[in-house]
């Protein structure tokens, strides 16, 4: 069985690859928000002062997101709010420290979905402060859908706040790309295509929420500097819709992390509503036979999903997940 098949306690396998841990989280119906900061190895470097700056930020997001649900705001408005606390937060992999590239670049990607089909999304942009606010502007601005590194004046015609790409740079991802450039990197494995490596737990990440409001309404968001060392040009999952983002109202909102590529081939978060819409699937089974399917492409991750109707999941093949969620029903906070 390969090295990334970790069988938890808490395990639900409905096929041979789909080991997975799951957790429910937030409430049957009512406002609720989940988050998410990446699935990786804990082992590494969660030194309990970092873990205690992962809940600390994530806290700060869930408060920021719920509070837009909780003033009867929109449920795209709250996952917003919980993004921009974690794309300024430089701890994670998304605006302020997302991972670098090749070329020493802080280039990000962004996709925002709402549950009635309106999408836009951002690749490889190295100016814009908050991504998701690109991702929103897109979907609300312009009559496409995905732009790849807009142009300085489409940029500033969308009104979005922008920084030098210094800006985003943090010391410790410098320490990660001179690491993986030394040659230490299972991504530069992977990228040189013998396509069978996981890809180096702590080079990537990836930020994301899912909301309901009070009106009933989903929507869902993701945003990344995707995976230390990437080639220049590089897209993951996140910012494509149906694979690693996907909002649909008769089904779910999901946003996936994880190794891109494998989340790409699965066309994940739309094989989660695929799965639940025709298949008749619940939504914790969904998402587990969804990350099985990711397994078999040689990736590992997780995905939060919310239904518009029941209870949303956090569900995660790899060591572990950073998350949190929020409702009537309580809150938890997984740093
Ligand atoms: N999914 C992101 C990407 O491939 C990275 C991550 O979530 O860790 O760009």
């Amino acid at each position: 069985m390969p090295t990334w098949h970790r069988i938890k306690e808490d395990s639900i396998m409905t096929q041979a690859t789909a080991l997975a841990t799951v957790e429910s989280a937030g409430s049957e119906d009512g406002i609720t928000l989940i988050i998410h900061a990446g699935a990786g190895d804990r082992g590494k470097h969660h030194t309990p002062e970092r873990s205690a700056q992962v809940k600390a930020d994530l806290t700060r997001a869930l408060d920021a997101g719920y509070a837009v649900l909780q003033a009867g705001g929109a449920a795209e408005e709250a996952v917003i709010a919980a993004i921009h606390v974690m794309e300024d937060a430089p701890e994670f992999n998304a605006g302020r420290g997302a991972a670098l590239t090749s070329d020493g670049l802080a280039r990000m990607d962004a996709c925002l979905m709402t549950g009635d089909g309106e999408v836009g999304a951002v690749a490889g942009v190295s100016t814009v402060k908050n991504p998701i606010d690109a991702a929103q502007a897109v979907k609300d601005q312009t009559k496409h859908v995905l732009l790849a590194d807009p142009t300085d004046e489409e940029i500033a015609a969308w009104g979005v706040e922008t920084r030098p790409n210094e800006y985003f740079i943090t010391e410790a991802r410098r320490r990660s790309l001179a690491e993986a450039q030394a040659g230490g990197d299972a991504w530069a494995k992977h990228a040189g295509g013998d396509g069978t490596g996981v890809i180096g737990d702590e080079k990537h990440g990836t930020i994301g929420a899912v909301a309901r409001d009070a009106a009933g309404r989903i929507a869902a968001g993701t945003s990344t500097g995707g995976i230390t060392n990437q080639m220049h040009g590089r897209v993951g999952d996140s910012p494509l819709p149906g694979c690693g983002t996907f909002a649909d109202q008769r089904t779910v909102a999901v946003s996936c992390t994880g190794i891109g590529e494998a989340f790409i081939k699965a066309v994940a978060a739309h094989q989660v509503s695929d799965r639940v819409r025709f298949a008749g699937e619940s939504v914790h089974d969904a998402a587990v036979a969804t990350l099985g399917e990711v397994a078999a492409h040689h990736g590992d991750g997780g995905m939060i999903v919310l239904p518009a109707t029941g209870r949303g999941v956090v569900a995660y093949n790899s060591e572990m997940m950073n998350f949190g969620y929020r409702s009537a029903a309580g809150e938890r906070v997984n740093g």
